[in-house]
């Protein structure tokens, strides 16, 4: 017998088991018929004209009906339908044909069927790719809205903030003024001193977010000018040591290769950038510890680095140190000192910093082999900058990194 007979006269019996199988309840397994009975027609072209391929619309059509809760299940629904498919039409030809005309049959369909089973396999994972890139891109633009919404609030309440303060700061000058003279102010003065400590304190949260705000709305703006990071080490020598000092650490500037090369670059927000980082490995070195300041010169670039022996980083949080508010620990439990050991803050300076770099052209980066309060594994910064031979036009893709030896 043919094998065109073989399946016309297998059709019934095979529609029969096949729906019964797949389908529960009378309504559904009426629209299923409809749709078996269209695969079986597919099928006969198929085995009759050797090529699988006409199967393709059915097995589209029935990848594309998943419905989101499959996608996001990861459920696949038409690879189970069809080895149900496979071992029921075994069974049907078994039982309505000679055994010869059987295996006939079975040795035509299996190829069929192996082709539908792939390709609705790569057809299905497709779509679920698909899904979950839509899944991932409404996410990120959800992510981005949030992002947004903080960096208003940031920018909102930081100039909210500064009228108040500056009101406040006005008032405690004006008094301090007024008892400046007078021996029966001493008390006051200790009061009046306490006010100007927590409002320069406060002041300085307020500039931090300010410029958190100018940096994430990429509002920067650089005031290049020709910059020696020698000189700027003396600066923060001066500024720093007597804190380190406070602490028993020893803090060392060391001269580099190219500390003495003139660049050009924003010497203010230069000097930001290195005192939050060398700050930082006051506060979180113990006291009697060690803070090393040095560099070296590269090819367009020097490297500045600032290496202590204070508690260390753990590796999974070295690039979060450097995401806004991305202090680590409990936020409640913060003491909130500028330089006490571990004293932590609201978490904005280095990514001050790195805004600062990244707006030079430099980059910034950590390394530590993680935190150990007992061994003190320290932490030593990097932070890149291009040497410019004159400042740069509008855009930093301008810059034209110098060769180290011009
Ligand atoms: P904070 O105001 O908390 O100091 P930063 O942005 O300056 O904020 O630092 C973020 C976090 O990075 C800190 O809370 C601290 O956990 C970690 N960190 C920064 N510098 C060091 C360092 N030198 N050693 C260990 N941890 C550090």
């Amino acid at each position: 017998m043919k094998l065109h007979d073989s399946l016309v006269q297998i059709r019934e019996p095979w529609l029969e088991r096949v729906s019964q199988n797949l389908a529960r309840g009378e309504g559904v397994r009426q629209v299923f018929l409809d749709q078996l009975n269209r695969f079986y027609d597919l099928l006969l072209q198929a085995v009759e004209s050797g090529d699988p391929g006409w199967l393709n619309p059915v097995l589209t059509e029935w990848a594309e009906a998943r419905t989101e809760s499959e996608l996001k299940d990861e459920d696949t629904a038409v690879s189970p339908i069809l080895s149900q498919i496979a071992q029921q039409t075994l069974i049907v030809a078994q039982e309505e044909l000679e055994t010869e005309g059987s295996l006939l049959l079975v040795n035509a369909l299996m190829p069929i069927f192996t082709y539908a089973y792939e390709r609705s396999g790569q057809q299905e994972t497709m779509l679920r790719v698909a899904f979950l890139s839509s899944e991932l891109e409404d996410a990120r633009i959800q992510l981005d809205r949030l992002d947004r919404s903080k960096s208003n609030f940031i920018a909102v309440s930081a100039h909210e903030l500064k009228t108040p303060l500056t009101l406040i700061q006005g008032y405690a000058t004006m008094l301090h003024d007024e008892i400046q003279d007078k021996p029966e102010g001493e008390d006051m003065r200790t009061l009046i001193q306490g006010i100007e400590n927590g409002t320069r304190r406060l002041q300085h949260i307020v500039d931090d977010l300010i410029d958190v705000s100018l940096i994430d709305n990429q509002e920067l703006a650089l005031k290049f000018q020709p910059c020696w990071m020698n000189r700027l080490f003396v600066i923060l020598e001066d500024d720093l040591a007597p804190v380190a000092e406070e602490r028993k650490q020893s803090l060392t500037f060391h001269e580099f290769e190219g500390c003495d090369q003139m660049t050009y670059a924003d010497p203010e927000r230069l000097y930001q950038a290195l005192r939050n980082v060398i700050a930082n490995a006051i506060k979180y070195t113990p006291n009697g510890g060690d803070i090393s300041v040095d560099g070296r010169l590269l090819s367009g670039f020097i490297e500045v680095t600032v290496k202590d022996s204070g508690i260390g980083i753990e590796p999974e949080y070295q690039e979060q140190i450097f995401e806004k508010f991305g202090r680590l620990g409990n936020p409640i439990l913060h003491s909130s000192g500028r330089s006490k050991f571990k004293g932590g803050g609201p978490g904005l300076g280095l990514s001050i910093s790195k805004g600062i770099m990244e707006a030079h052209g430099g980059s910034i980066w950590v390394e530590s082999s993680g935190q150990d309060e007992v061994e003190m594994p320290g932490s030593t910064f990097h932070l890149l900058l291009p040497l410019l031979a004159e400042p740069p036009g509008d855009t930093l893709s301008n810059v034209q990194p110098l060769e180290a030896d011009q």
